[in-house]
């Protein structure tokens, strides 16, 4: 069930509601909006009798959540989210950039890259320090070495830092030094992981799985939500499909869906969806007429010595032209870019 407070409902009338929730031995979870608060109830097995609610101070409604996401769903909060990470925010106008290398290789690789996607105008430093290969035998990241790398980067530039989490062994060094943490496709239904970050308050990207539905990516997102992290960031990276000619199809009908159904912030990751330099950018600037909230994209100063995805990685220059005309289609679309970092 969801609660929704009145406009000018007290933070006294909230705390009633919550309070009552919990004696029936629920759990509460305030959903603020820029015009009311909401309050989803989650824990119950039954029908919970709408009267309990609607007759209390400061209540508007009651009703029954009928998707079998709660908190994440548009009935929860009809304005977007907006999520912040220290001093920038996704999800409102500003598009959030987030590049750079697919794995850390070495800190001249790492520094390398972040100064040159800072100055084209990223606010994120991605770089994959764990990384979930499909091969045992193929490069599986620095590992700690590339937290302390990464570390280093944020701060030499002020870009904010995004790497993934791949278990929940790792989370706790990982979590010291994400700005966001990423959480790769290929975990996406790994309930554990989604219930321990859902624990944190950081920032989640939370990558669609390899052969999800968009129903499958709310539930997964409401995973982290339903133990308390509001603040998750859908990530559209490309599903499989019959097309062999592509490494992944990258859904853009996904976009205007995720808005119609849910009020979290979605980004594209085109350089996964093609998987080839040459369809990055077109893929991009797609996404983002589609509606997209950001872009992540894998950049390398020697794709062809790249030890993970250097086919799907942007040379800087490219990278460069690519945001000029990112630039160019924001004013198109309503939206803004920040500069690199402050
Ligand atoms: C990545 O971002 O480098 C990555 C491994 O992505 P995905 O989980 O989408 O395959
Ligand atoms: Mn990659």
């Amino acid at each position: 069930m969801l609660i929704l407070m009145k406009g000018h409902a007290t933070r006294e009338e909230i705390a009633r509601v919550k309070d009552k929730i919990a004696a029936l031995g629920y759990k509460a979870h305030e959903i603020p909006g820029s015009l009311r608060t909401a309050i989803g109830i989650t824990g119950n097995r039954g029908k919970i009798d709408r009267d309990l609610f609607v007759t209390m101070g400061g209540v508007e409604d009651a009703f029954p959540v009928t998707k079998p996401y709660k908190l994440v769903g548009r009935d929860a909060k009809s304005d977007n989210t907006e999520i912040r990470v220290g001093e920038r925010r996704i999800g409102g106008n500003e598009l959030a950039i987030i590049a750079g290398p697919c794995s850390v290789e070495s800190w001249d690789q790492l520094i390398s890259t972040a100064r040159i996607v800072k100055e084209a105008g990223a606010q994120f430093l991605r770089g994959g320090a764990f990384k979930p290969r499909s091969s045992p035998y193929t490069f599986q990241g620095m590992k700690e070495e590339a937290l302390v790398l990464l570390r280093e980067a944020r701060a030499e530039t002020g870009l904010k830092i995004v790497t993934e989490v791949k278990d929940t062994t790792t989370l706790s060094a990982v979590a010291e030094v994400a700005d966001v943490l990423q959480i790769g496709a290929r975990n996406m239904s790994n309930f554990s992981l989604l219930e321990a970050v859902g624990e944190l308050r950081t920032p989640i990207l939370l990558k669609r799985g390899i052969a999800a539905t968009i129903e499958e990516l709310l539930m997964a997102a409401e995973y982290i939500a339903a133990r308390g992290n509001l603040n998750v960031i859908l990530c559209e990276r490309g599903i499989r499909t019959f097309e062999p000619a592509t490494r992944n199809t990258l859904d853009l009908n996904a976009i205007p869906v995720i808005k119609k159904l849910s009020h979290l912030p979605i980004i594209v990751d085109p350089s996964h969806g093609i998987g080839m330099w040459e369809g990055v950018p077109a893929m991009a600037l797609a996404a983002l007429a589609a509606g997209a909230d950001g872009l992540m994209i894998e950049v390398h100063p020697h794709p062809s010595e790249a030890l993970s995805d250097g086919a799907q990685s942007l040379k800087p220059e490219k990278f460069k032209s690519l945001m000029e005309r990112v630039r160019a289609l924001a004013t198109v679309v309503g939206r803004t870019v920040g500069e690199g970092a402050p």
